[in-house]
């Protein structure tokens, strides 16, 4: 408990703007976190710029310490980076035709099919297209995905991708196909060939969208790729592969603020259903690999009624402070939800100290201390110089303690309310020293 005084302390004492120490302590980890994200370098030096800027001078909310308010404009800024969830472009006359390009096993014609399934579900009438003709095998795997979603695959043997894919149109026109996707041949490199091969496609059908398929395994040269394609063809959105994997998905970001091409899909493993629309605030919070420190920052501005402790600090500092006040915070604390989960949620360095608390008995001592005030009347809150030995006793068996658990907490209090005479005395001076 007197932890969570210090942290009230702590923002009465932080209250203010964000300074440059502040923002820069907590962009060092931010910055080797988006690296470990796999994150261009190149990014991550302008994005840190970026909220460097917008964060040295900005007011730090009062229900957040200075770090954690940092955390929160980079939260923002990411998601700002990462862009809305754009939708699919399905306009215009039928069929549309998507087009997935990419490279060997980056998860295109797998992609395909997770894509062809939700079109269908939606009520799209589909057909797929298999433009690979250079490798059998990949013509096949397609043909099977095909069949176990139940969507036709256009084949033919020998024919060139681009004259294949006119005459799927045509035929898709035809039998009143709402929707097309070609799955593409891809490379192990990025090569001219390839790339002379998907505009020669986009010019014989209407391509509504031209989807690059990039494996999230990659790392950091997902941007090369991506830019290598983006300057052959005209990409209207991304689909991020292996997200299941190891990978926080920081391809995302490098691809999204240097090509600006918008994330569509987020693919999450190998079933055909493994396929998610792309939520920027999930994709921040997991790039930055924060635990749920963001859901906790959140949580922690929610409940923290600001006009209430405003007036509460006023009290504390006026030498007011009552185990009234104390019931106040612990019920601030309780609407965060269960402790263990709270502890949970704070990432390995900011978590250090709380590593060390056993959540399951941080947890007895709160309601034991709630109960404890619980049994007290409204006068002997008030003061607590009422409380005697047999008023103690009283309490104790009311609140199913002991008398040892009462008179400590009433030691903790008198501690504290000493804190804040000495607060108001010396207007904080020479306090840091008395938290030791
Ligand atoms: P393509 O060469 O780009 O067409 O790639 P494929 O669609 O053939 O996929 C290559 C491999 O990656 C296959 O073994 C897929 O099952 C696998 N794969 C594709 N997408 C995902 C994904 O989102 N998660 C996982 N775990 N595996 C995937
Ligand atoms: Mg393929």
């Amino acid at each position: 408990l007197s932890g969570r005084f210090n942290e009230i302390f702590q923002q009465l004492r932080r209250r203010g703007k964000l300074s440059e120490a502040d923002v820069d302590a907590v962009l060092r980890e931010v910055r080797l976190a988006l690296l470990e994200a796999d994150v261009h370098y190149s990014v991550v030096k302008s994005f840190v710029t970026r909220v460097r800027e917008r964060a040295v001078g900005h007011e730090v909310s009062k229900a957040l310490n200075p770090a954690q308010q940092v955390i929160k404009i980079v939260h923002e800024e990411l998601i700002n980076t990462l862009g809305e969830p754009d939708r699919l472009n399905l306009s215009g006359p039928k069929p549309r035709v998507v087009m997935m390009v990419g490279l060997q096993g980056a998860g295109k014609t797998t992609a395909t099919a997770k894509l062809a399934k939700i079109l269908r579900s939606q009520g799209e009438r589909v057909l797929l297209v298999a433009a690979d003709p250079y490798r059998p095998a990949a013509v096949k795997q397609l043909q099977t995905l095909g069949q176990q979603i139940g969507v036709d695959v256009y084949t033919r043997e020998g024919v060139k991708p681009p004259d294949l894919a006119a005459q799927a149109f045509d035929m898709a026109q035809k039998s009143g196909v709402s929707a097309m996707v070609i799955d593409t041949a891809g490379r192990s490199q990025l090569d001219d060939a390839l790339m002379q091969e998907l505009q020669a496609i986009a010019r014989r059908v209407p391509v509504n969208e031209t989807l690059l398929t990039v494996d999230s395994m990659i790392g950091q040269e997902a941007l090369h790729i991506a830019e290598g394609f983006r300057d052959s063809v005209k990409l209207t959105g991304l689909v991020l592969t292996k997200m299941d994997g190891d990978s926080r998905g920081g391809a995302a970001i490098s691809i999204r603020s240097v090509t600006g091409v918008p994330i569509k899909y987020l693919g999450t493993g190998e079933g055909l259903d493994a396929l998610e629309s792309f939520d920027p605030r999930r994709l921040a919070s997991r790039i930055l690999g924060m635990g749920d420190m963001i859901g906790l920052i959140e949580r922690a501005e929610a409940a923290f009624d600001q006009q209430a402790t405003q007036d509460q600090a006023q009290r504390m500092l006026a030498g007011q402070f009552t185990l009234e006040d104390f019931a106040q915070q612990l019920k601030q604390v309780k609407k965060m939800g269960p402790l263990s989960q709270i502890l949970d949620m704070m990432p390995g360095g900011m978590g250090q100290a709380a590593r060390n608390i056993d959540p399951a008995d941080a947890e007895k001592q709160l309601k034991r201390t709630e109960a404890i005030i619980n049994s007290m009347t409204v006068a002997e809150r008030k003061n607590p110089d009422l409380l005697n030995a047999s008023r103690r006793r009283r309490i104790a068996s009311g609140s199913g303690t002991d008398v040892q658990d009462v008179n400590r907490l009433i030691k903790q209090f008198r501690e504290t309310q000493r804190l804040f005479k000495h607060i108001k005395k010396t207007g904080g001076r020479g306090l840091p020293r008395l938290f030791g």
